[in-house]
């Protein structure tokens, strides 16, 4: 089982919380943990913040997410500009931008950044889910038998 979806949403910032709750549904059905779906929610909202904020001129931003038994997959692609993630100075960086970045980087297991297909920016995000019997016996994943809930 599992479940994939694809999102376009208008370049707005209310738009963050609709595709965070509609990620937070799907992470509950496929039972992924509370820990889990902490990092995997707030790694989302900072991605989407981003192309909410730096996206433009795009007018719309499109948001992938793929959750399966062993890892939540998540792009987010914009139509903004190309952006070079090297360039963004880190740790002690004022930048909002910057530290969304840095925020990813240490929640999510894989971050990659590259040109859209439609000639803005995707990053791409991958976390692993807990697997086979951490959390006192329970897992996480399609498995769990009590799925957590989520904020
Ligand atoms: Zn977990």
């Amino acid at each position: 089982m599992g479940v994939k979806f694809s999102i376009v949403v208008p370049r707005r910032a209310y738009t963050v919380g609709i595709v965070r709750r509609i990620l937070a549904e799907a992470l509950s059905v496929n039972g992924v943990c509370g820990d889990c779906g902490f990092s995997i929610l707030l790694t989302l909202s900072e991605a989407c913040t981003n192309a909410v904020e730096h996206g433009a001129p795009a007018t719309e931003y499109e948001v992938t997410a793929e959750v399966n038994d062993d890892s939540c997959l998540l792009e987010i692609a914009d139509t903004g500009p190309a952006f070079n993630p090297d360039q963004v100075s880190l740790p002690d960086t004022e930048s909002e931008s910057g530290r969304g970045i840095l925020l990813m980087r240490r929640l999510a297991d894989e971050v990659r950044f590259r040109p859209s297909p439609v000639g803005g920016t995707a990053v791409r995000l991958r976390k692993l889910l807990h697997n086979g019997g951490s959390h006192d016996g329970l897992g996480c994943g399609i498995d769990a038998r009590t799925p957590a809930m989520l904020c």
